[in-house]
């Protein structure tokens, strides 16, 4: 059977095109240096550790905002807050600050120059369970569009969500190729919605076995996956032979 032609690509950011766990490191960073200037009861009563033990308690006690990390994180800081006995806690403040330092991202080397590669031929559409904000982030430009859980009402591998991608790029999604670096959110949860499916391994992991057939492809970085699609789709006008 014919592989159909490719017509788009939906990507994850968080861990495809920079290491997320600095950026969060640091954004925890933040509001503690911030609530011991300003709130140095909280911070002795939520050091780090113990705000981050919050918020899984409040990811689990709220699986409604399961697809919603930044609801998440504003309902952890006031309860920080009320445990403190503050009831107004200055959420929107901190959550500037975190958001801040959420979005200085490092990217890695090899994203930029293959985002530009890509997106000259190819809609691409930015598809994330995060809060990554790609404007503060500097490369809103490369995408045609962003579609997150928080927006969507679900989280990946969630079918429907790679599902909306395909109806906000307009293209059927046997004809996207989904690119991320998680084997199940990303390849398995594409898979399932019909989607072409592209790993980010940048570790050089085996492909987990429990999770069935491994993806389409298998990629070191995503400069391998521009130089892929340079080989098997050649620029359109391209004159057959040339
Ligand atoms: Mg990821």
């Amino acid at each position: 059977m014919p592989v159909p032609t490719l017509l788009a690509l939906t990507l994850d950011l968080d861990d495809t095109l920079w290491p997320v766990l600095p950026a969060l490191q640091r954004a925890d960073q933040a509001v503690d240096v911030w609530l011991r200037q300003h709130h140095p009861d909280v911070a002795r009563a939520w050091p780090i550790a113990a705000m981050r033990e919050l918020r899984e308690q409040v990811a689990a006690d709220r699986l409604d905002l399961a697809h919603d990390f930044t609801s998440q994180r504003r309902l952890t800081l006031q309860h920080a807050f009320a445990a403190c006995g503050i009831a107004a806690a200055p959420v929107d403040a901190l959550w500037e600050i975190y958001f801040a330092a959420r979005n200085s991202v490092e990217l890695y080397p090899d994203s930029l120059p293959a985002l530009r590669r890509i997106t000259a031929r190819w809609p691409l559409a930015s598809l994330t369970n995060g809060n990554a904000d790609l404007q503060r982030i500097g490369i809103r430009a490369h995408f045609a569009h962003h579609i997150c859980a928080r927006d969507s009402g679900v989280a990946k591998p969630d079918p429907r969500i790679f599902l909306a991608a395909a109806e906000r790029l307009g293209v059927a999604p046997d004809r996207i190729l989904h690119v991320g670096d998680d084997p199940e959110m990303d390849v398995a949860g594409a898979r399932n919605a019909g989607l072409r499916t592209a790993w980010i391994n940048r570790d050089g992991q085996p492909w987990p076995a429990e999770l069935g057939a491994p993806p389409e492809l298998d990629l070191r970085d995503m400069t391998a996956l521009a130089d892929w699609l340079d080989a098997q789709h050649p620029a359109v006008g391209t004159p057959p032979g040339t």
